[in-house]
Parts: structure tokens; sequence; C-alpha cells
């Protein structure tokens, strides 16, 4: 028996690793790999966000804020809520300030589930819920989204899986690793089966800035019935590029934030002073560079949705997040081998699709926040790799 096995819990022990790690684990350790794998901004964050934080630290913010987050940021968190969905927030105490969406996730899971408790999961997923729902205690259980429904949820499929013990649905759009979007008429058709079985729906909407060809985002909370029924995650990691500040928000109904509060409190305490002072700046002033940013991701949508299409690898069009989601079904290998193949005879790293759940099996994830000139070069040698591995029809 290792030392693992005798003091670790069981439930970490029977976490699975991230799929997107273990396979940049290998990338990292070789030379001159061109990366489409890791799915942050190329951009350094924003100067005027940078000076805020310099003058916070020159002021002397140094010190622990209120556990829920500094009352301008909230009150900054609850104008734009407003002013970008429509949505009322008291600050006061519907609005809680999170290390990043990733506590906001967690916390959400521990105030809400009981032992068993079933959380809905779309699939292709961004890969921290299902772990977040087993460390919770909850049962995760997967709903498949497809190309042929522009991996969509469609109500047919919540429908489906839904038990007496459900608890919560997760939607996660704009959506990694697909870059699909949810439409107000595709939200709609989950309401009714959402107030039926009285879900809690957990939205995590930190792509909801990027995107692309006319189309806004929509959050479900929006819509008649669901705001006091959903609580939506948000911040600043990928709209004002961000990642490394780690600030995200939650808002909803004041029971569930005061919940999800009582666990920061102890665990986290507050999220830090210098980034909030940061995310007050990009609330305040940080809209039109914000903009550009996203207009830049779209040319760079553009592009690589065409490369891939040249190569002739099937592409459903993202119209959110900066991920395409190609087929790999061409060359008849499995999402695994061929990243995996694809890293040792190209040097490009993708994510393989099934990284995100089995429903992304058959799909590579390509990340195009990067240079125009690295894309090329990344789609150049994807071709050349496609030529060679083409599955021989007999
Ligand atoms: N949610 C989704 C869908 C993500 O893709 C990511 C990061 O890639 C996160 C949450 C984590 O966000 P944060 O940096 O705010 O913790």
């Amino acid at each position: 028996m290792s030392k693992g096995d005798k003091y670790l819990s069981r439930a970490v022990l029977d976490l699975a690793p991230s799929g997107i790690r273990r396979f940049f684990d290998v990338a990292s350790q070789m030379e001159g790999v061109i990366s489409l794998g890791v799915g942050e901004p190329d951009f350094v964050t924003p100067w005027h966000i940078r000076e805020a934080c310099f003058d916070s630290l020159e002021r002397g913010y140094t010190m622990y804020s209120s556990n829920q987050g500094i009352i301008e940021l909230r009150e900054e968190i609850a104008k734009y809520m407003y002013r970008t969905q429509g949505l009322s927030y008291d600050p006061e105490e519907e609005v809680l300030i999170t290390v990043g969406v990733s506590e906001a996730t967690d916390l959400i899971l521990r105030a809400l589930l009981m032992p068993g408790e079933e959380v809905m999961i779309p699939e292709p997923s961004y890969v921290s819920y299902v772990p977040c729902t087993i460390m919770a205690g909850g049962k995760p259980v997967i709903l498949c989204t497809d190309a042929e429904h522009e991996f969509r949820l469609t109500a047919e499929e919540l429908a489906g899986k839904i038990t007496e013990k459900s608890k919560a649905l997760i939607l996660s759009y704009p959506n990694n690793p697909t870059g699909a979007i949810m439409e107000r008429e595709d939200l709609e058709a989950l309401v009714d089966i959402i107030i039926k079985h009285d879900l809690i729906v957990i939205s995590d909407e930190i792509y909801g800035e990027l995107t692309y060809g006319g189309k806004k985002h929509v959050s479900i909370a929006t819509l008649p019935g669901m705001k006091e029924r959903t609580i939506v995650l948000n911040g600043f990691s990928k709209a004002f590029a961000m990642t490394g500040w780690r600030i995200g928000y939650a808002c909803g109904d004041p029971d569930i934030i005061g919940a999800m509060n009582k666990i920061h409190q102890y665990t986290m305490l507050c999220a830090p002073m210098m980034g909030q002072r940061a995310a007050l700046e990009a609330l305040r002033h940080g809209e039109s560079e914000m903009l550009r940013m996203v207009e830049d991701y779209d040319r760079r949508r553009r592009l690589v949705l065409k490369g891939f299409r040249e190569i002739g690898m099937p592409c459903f069009e993202p119209e959110g997040a900066f991920y395409v989601f190609p087929s790999i079904a061409r060359t008849g290998l499995s999402s695994v081998e061929f990243s995996e193949k694809l890293l040792r005879e190209e040097k490009v790293a993708v994510v393989p699709g099934d990284a995100f759940g089995s429903c992304g099996e058959g799909f590579i994830r390509c990340c195009y926040a990067y240079s125009v000139e690295h894309i090329q070069q990344a789609l150049d040698k994807i071709n050349n790799f496609i030529d060679r591995n083409e599955k021989k029809t007999p």
C-alpha cells in the first residue's frame, strides 16, 4: 500500500487528473513546440488596469477586504450586470467577489449540495465541474451536446436525464471547449423543465463578453422566472486579460450568496485586495480596450476556421469564447492518439476533445488566442499531418 492510499481521502484518490494538464506536462518538456493549447488571452492586462494596481499599493491598500469584497467593486459589478444584461442585483447582499470563477464554482456547489444530489453538466465542458461536484459530495450527471445541434443543450437531452435527485444544472456558454453559444430561444426551451423540476442553474458566463458575428450573450437569468433560481458566475480572467489576478464574482439570491460567503470566509477569507482594485478600474474604464481585444479575437477566429476548413477538417463555427473544435474523424484516430501523434511528429500542441468529457471524442480543441503568424504556422503543420495521416478507405 502506498502512502497515498493510506493517508489520502478516497474522494481525492478517485479524481482523474485533468486531461489538459497531463498533456501539457509532456509538451512543456519538448523544445520548439507550437501550442494552440492554453486557454488564456495572449494580451497582457491593459496598462491602465495595471496602473490602478500600482496606485492601490502606493495608497496602502494591502490589507484584507471585507469577506464579500470591496463595496465599490460590488456596486460596479451590479451596474455592469444591469448595463449588459438588464439584471438588477443588490451589491450589499447579492454579489460576492471570489478568487476567480474557479472558487465561485466550488463555493456554489458546496453551498447547494447534499450527499448524492445530482448536478447536470452538459459536455463537452470545462474540466472543473465534474471534480468540484464530486468533491462537494454530489453526483455529476452528464448531458451530451453534439456538432449536429451546434453543441447547444437541447430540452430533450435535459428532460431525459432528470431524476428525483436532480438539484442543479450547470450552463457554461459561450462554451469552453466548443465555442458554442446558447441564444435566447435555446434557453427559453429549457425554462419550463428547469422550473417544473425546481432546479438551480449555475451559469458560468466567463466568456460572456467574447461573442462574434453580431451575436450578443444572453444570460438565462434574464428569462422570466429564472433570476431567482440562477447564480451567475463571471470574472475578469478572459474578457479583461486578467487570468493571473484571480478575481471573479457570483450574483444571485441573497440566501445562496450568503451561504457561499460563509464558506468563502472560512476558506479564502477574501479575494486579493490589489486584484479587486484593478478589477474596479477594468469595469470603470476598461470597456473600449476589451472590445478591441474581442475584435482581434474575431479576426483570428475567422482565420483559424477558414484554415481548418481548407485542410478539410469539418469545423462547426464557434460564436463565442476563443476556441475552435474541429473534427478529426478523417484520420480514424482517437483524440488522444491524434494529439499525441501531432505533438510527436509536428510539435504542435492541441487538447484532445475527450479531456472535456467523452462527448468530446472525435474532436480537438484549439485556442486561437495566439498571434496570426503562430496560428498560421500551426495550421501549416496540421495540414502536413493530415496529409500523412488520412484514413485510407478500403
Ligand atoms: N470557467 C470556464 C468555462 C473556464 O474556461 C475557465 C478557465 O479556463 C474558468 C471558469 C476559470 O476562470 P477563473 O480564471 O476566473 O478562475
